[in-house]
């Protein structure tokens, strides 16, 4: 018999991390080969072309010269007031709507994306996301008592499906009330896909239909990946689009420092809202605030004080943003590199536009997975085909590797 002390509702929970295994096998054939010999695709964070973590290095040098105070007092549960400041000016940058905005610290943006779907889709509703996703999300909607569902991110054409996507909007919307809709645009994980202008007008008109219709509707923007997707200006010019909507939609934001700061373990993000309707915000900051309590309490005070006192001198956030800029090269490069190849050899890669990843569709991933480790490259299973870390390979390991997907795909 077993035994099980867990209550009922818990006692299923599993986490499979499909990246835990790959990794370990990569590590593996590294001892065994040697690290240069094998080519790691299965990180989520970034490595510089000689294979060690990047940092940004006004990043390391505004963080190591906290006073110990800023690095261990307890901070405001909402989070540091000029952090707080500082995170809307960064997320919006010159393209912030029209409307009140707040934000609230977060654990990272997964602390962002939980709070998110705890506080504003019904317990037993569903949320929606792309059939191309980050598993986290499905992770955080059981553990609030919502069920992810989703729609198919692509069209035959490789662009954002807007029809799958109504269908299943005016699917949903037969039961439910209300909506709470997760994009993770730009650069998505894990394609490296970006909504384009139009794309996200055909969003907000449906979106708009059913705020019509009395329906409240809200948007979460994971914008995880945001700092590397192109500049600064052009990849958030869709956030203009939020300005005077209606007060029954909702827009809110996923800020995280991981990438954008290379802090990934410091677990410092924000969630960012928007609102027409200021008594909409005021909701906003005092729930969040009760959540937060509940969960996490107060956030990383040294990681808060990094993010603030980088903002806070023009000089110094000029140079953080020109040294993560030029990490944001780097990436681009070794995906432009993949798809070009990709493109030469024939292999089906989705559009990535930027970001850590890029994904090849396949119809068992695990199997090309596996074959890939005859020609010792390590990329990451998902359900509906590769990952391959464009953030952790570097263009020289890059080289080559899009052949190589594609002979896997054919032999399996
Ligand atoms: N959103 C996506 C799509 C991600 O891939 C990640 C990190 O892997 C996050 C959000 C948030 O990461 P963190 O909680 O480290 O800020």
């Amino acid at each position: 018999m077993t035994t099980s002390m867990a209550a009922t509702h818990a006692a299923s929970k599993r986490l499979k991390d499909a990246i835990f295994g790959a990794s370990a096998a990569c590590a593996e054939a590294a001892k065994k080969h040697g690290a240069d010999k094998v080519t790691n695709a299965t990180m989520g964070v970034m490595m510089d072309d000689e294979g060690k973590l990047a940092s940004i290095p006004t990043m390391e040098r505004v963080f190591r010269s906290l006073s110990v105070e800023d690095y261990v007092r307890y901070a405001p549960i909402p989070g540091l007031p000029d952090y707080l400041e500082a995170v809307i000016d960064l997320t919006f940058a010159d393209q912030k709507p029209e409307g009140y905005t707040a934000a609230i610290a977060t654990a990272g943006g997964t602390g962002a994306i939980h709070h998110a779907v705890a506080n504003y889709a019904e317990r037993g509703d569903k949320v929606l996301t792309s059939d191309w996703f980050w598993g986290t999300y499905n992770v955080i909607c059981n553990e609030c008592g919502c069920q992810l569902t989703n729609y198919a991110l692509f069209d035959e054409n490789n662009n954002f499906n807007i029809a799958a996507y109504t269908a299943k909007v005016d699917e949903i919307m037969k039961t439910q009330d209300s909506l709470l809709v997760i994009i993770n645009t730009p650069a998505h994980n894990p394609t490296g896909f970006s909504l384009t202008e139009e794309d996200w007008d055909k969003v907000l008109d449906l979106t708009k239909k059913y705020a019509a219709q009395g329906k409240k509707m809200s948007i979460l923007v994971d914008i995880a990946y945001i700092d590397y997707a192109g500049e600064k200006n052009e990849t958030r010019k869709f956030m203009k689009k939020f300005g005077n909507l209606p007060a029954n939609i909702f827009v809110m934001f996923a800020f995280s420092m991981s990438k954008g700061y290379t802090a990934y373990g410091q677990r410092t993000g924000a969630l960012v809202a928007v609102s027409s309707s200021e008594e909409v915000i005021t909701e906003f900051k005092e729930i969040n605030k009760y959540t937060s309590r509940a969960t996490w309490s107060n956030i990383n005070r040294g990681a808060m004080t990094l993010l603030a006192k980088i903002s806070a001198d023009k000089e110094t956030l000029a140079q953080f943003e020109k040294e993560r800029d030029e990490f944001y090269q780097m990436i681009q490069e070794r995906g432009m590199l993949f798809m070009k190849e990709a493109k030469e050899c024939g292999l089906n890669a989705l559009p990535y536009k930027g970001g850590f990843f890029l994904s090849v569709p396949a119809k068992d991933p695990q199997a090309v997975c596996d074959k890939l480790h005859d020609d010792l490259i390590f990329a990451v299973p998902l359900k509906m085909g590769v990952r391959i870390a464009a953030c952790s390979v570097s263009a020289a390991k890059m080289k080559g590797i899009a052949a190589k997907v594609l002979k896997a795909l054919k032999a399996v």
